[in-house]
């Protein structure tokens, strides 16, 4: 039993942390160690079942991430970029894989979290589904193959309690797009146009986002030229592709070595 690697799941009442916790209870490659929430959280204390739902579990949600990771052979990690900086020292410490499914990381943060990557495995992706990393592949081969007579526009949509736009979705795309270019998305990025902006200027990548309901995450690739389009799309309609993609990532990395690695290592696309 205890062969197996025990996971951590951080942000335990968030609406990733509940999927994720189901994830991992209903798999029999790993176990699941400790539910982790912040001090003041309502669930702490209370055994995670209450928080989803379902069976007792005997593991209680606990606020003290040393001791949870110290437990742990895998941190799995959807919260907020402060928080995600901390546990990706922490993990380290441990020695436990850190999957960061967290997005809104600043310059900062990704600094901070690749100083930890010289300790331990950390896998990090905007956007852990298959359908989407596929995406990303044929975004970077479509943009490399059409010329800048293509308006590149990157087109989001999400729930209503979302915070940080363009998605980590979005941004990966639009990197993806850039890379296919042979450019500096920092160079070519036009997001939030609002008011008179001007016309779009030629070789940009453009990011739209809708906010809305209950929308799970859904991508459009537009590349527009004048006569025709070409649209690459992905929807997603269930958290779970991103909680089986993270567990699928905290399994591969258990015997990589130290490292930052994304999620088209772990496909192998
Ligand atoms: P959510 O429902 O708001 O959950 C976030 C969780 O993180 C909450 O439990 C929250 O606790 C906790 N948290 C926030 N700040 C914290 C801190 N400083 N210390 C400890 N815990 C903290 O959000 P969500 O929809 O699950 O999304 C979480 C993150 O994952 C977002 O960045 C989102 O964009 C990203 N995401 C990524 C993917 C992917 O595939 N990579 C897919 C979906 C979502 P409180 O309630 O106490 O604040």
């Amino acid at each position: 039993m205890t062969d197996i690697p025990g996971i951590v799941i951080t942000g335990a009442s968030g609406r990733m942390g509940q999927m994720l916790i189901k994830t991992v209870l209903a798999s029999d490659k790993c176990r699941l160690v400790a539910a982790l929430e912040r001090e003041d959280n309502q669930w702490v204390g209370q055994d995670v079942d209450a928080m989803i739902g379902g069976q007792a579990t005997g593991i209680t949600v606990t606020s003290d991430a040393v001791e949870a990771f110290a437990k742990a052979q895998a941190v799995i990690d959807f919260t907020a970029p402060a928080a995600t900086v901390a546990f990706a020292g922490l993990a380290a410490q441990a020695r436990a894989v850190h999957v960061i499914g967290t997005t809104g990381l600043s310059d900062d943060d990704l600094k901070a979290i690749n100083a930890a990557a010289r300790h331990a495995v950390i896998v990090r992706a905007g956007n852990m589904s298959l359908g989407v990393n596929l995406l990303v592949r044929l975004t970077q081969k479509v943009a490399a193959a059409l010329d800048e007579d293509f308006d590149i526009e990157v087109i989001e949509a999400h729930h209503n309690q979302k915070v940080d736009a363009p998605s980590g979705t979005a941004l990966m795309l639009g990197e993806a797009a850039a890379k296919g270019r042979g450019v500096s998305l920092k160079e070519v990025s036009d997001s939030g146009r609002d008011g008179m902006t001007g016309a779009r200027k030629k070789g940009d990548i453009g990011f739209s986002a809708i906010r809305g309901g209950d929308i799970v995450g859904e991508h459009d690739v537009l590349f527009a030229a004048a006569g025709e389009r070409i649209v690459l799309r992905h929807l997603a309609t269930d958290r779970a592709i991103f909680a089986r993609g993270a567990l699928k990532a905290a399994l591969w990395g258990q015997d990589k070595s130290p490292g930052e690695y994304d999620m088209m290592d772990v496909l192998g696309i």
